[in-house]
């Protein structure tokens, strides 16, 4: 257990019994540690007596995250919800306030308390709260450890949660920042949900015809720069249109990922124009020490970690390609 958790939650814990209106969402294309995360959340609330409201945010929750209550998140996104209505939003999992929404101005109204509970790097603090701790791997294992500091009682459908968003947060238990206290995390929740490999079998057994014709695309568009050293594919809205694929419902991150797998690849992107002049940008890096990506992800007003980071960049595909190897180019001497 952390200090800064040992220290906030006492003082999270106060502000949830004041409030009587919870707002808790997921971040722009959601994964795992987003919607376990929230939904853990929205449980231990419960127990608290709270009324929660979940939304989904930006995005649909892929159908492949059969987790415990995700039938009860609500389709909408932080745009089309009163935030007034609320008066505390927990927000997890999300660096910046554009992590809440890229559709529009996010702004919280006075009436409404935030507590920020990350564990991103480049996370400031901007809520009226803060638990923000990088030395985790997930925001589900903060979670973990905040909820039994709060007297919150785990039960089996919070630890599926939980265990979704440490297991894909940690690569499967492998990344830089899993230690001895994962497993330890770990262990309690499979002793809580035994069962939890049938929410891993369907979430991997999920894919789509339609997935794999974006990947074959995405896969058979890469190039490198600087021998071998930056790959980068890129997949256009016009490519998207042919294939009669909306380009909104995937993600670059699958490909980033496979990507990185290439020996002499350091650092591994995958660029998708989602919409008209609006690209997508997933980077991977082997060696987080040599090619923090994090930092590349920050220069393009994104964030992340430094071996999984991400933005949006508001360019057509040529200039979108162009600024990116600039930017690697300077950052990491290439
Ligand atoms: P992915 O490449 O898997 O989409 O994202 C990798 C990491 O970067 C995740 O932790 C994600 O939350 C973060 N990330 C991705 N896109 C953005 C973005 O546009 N802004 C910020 N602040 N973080 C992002
Ligand atoms: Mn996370």
């Amino acid at each position: 257990m952390s200090e800064i958790i040992k220290k906030q939650a006492p003082l999270i814990l106060e502000e949830i019994n004041k409030a009587k209106n919870i707002l808790l969402h997921c971040h722009p294309s959601p994964d795992p540690d987003s919607v376990g995360s929230a939904l853990a959340m929205k449980f231990a609330l419960e127990q608290l007596g709270k009324k929660v409201t979940a939304i989904q945010g930006d995005n649909e929750i892929p159908e492949a995250f059969a987790f415990p209550g995700v039938d009860t998140i609500i389709k909408k996104s932080y745009g089309e919800i009163d935030s007034k209505e609320f008066d505390l939003f927990i927000i997890l999992d999300s660096s910046t306030p554009n992590m809440v929404s890229f559709k529009g101005p996010v702004i919280f109204p006075e009436s409404m308390k935030t507590i920020v509970i990350d564990h991103h790097v480049n996370n400031i603090g901007y809520g009226s709260l803060n638990c923000i701790d990088p030395s985790y791997p997930a925001t589900a294992q903060i979670l973990f450890d905040l909820l039994k500091e709060m007297g919150i009682k785990l039960d089996h459908d919070m630890a599926i949660n939980l265990f979704m968003g440490i297991y894909t947060d940690t690569g499967g238990f492998k990344y830089a920042a899993v230690s001895s206290a994962t497993f330890t995390a770990a262990s309690e929740l499979v002793f809580l949900a035994p069962d939890f490999g049938k929410t891993i079998s369907i979430m991997e057994n999920s894919n789509t015809k339609e997935k794999f014709t974006y990947i074959g695309l995405a896969l058979g568009s890469v190039k490198t720069y600087f021998s071998d050293r930056l790959a980068i594919a890129a997949v256009t809205k016009n490519q998207f249109d042919n294939n009669n694929l909306n380009g909104e419902n995937y993600s670059p991150s699958e490909v980033s990922g496979l990507l990185r797998s290439v020996k002499n690849f350091d650092i591994s992107i995958c660029l998708i124009e989602s919409a008209e002049g609006k690209v997508r940008m997933s980077s991977r890096s082997k060696d987080s020490v040599k090619f923090d990506v994090s930092k590349l992800a920050v220069a393009l007003g994104g964030g992340g970690h430094k071996n999984a980071a991400g933005a949006t960049i508001d360019l057509a595909m040529p200039e979108a390609i162009e600024k990116v190897v600039k930017i690697v180019q300077e950052l990491y001497n290439f």
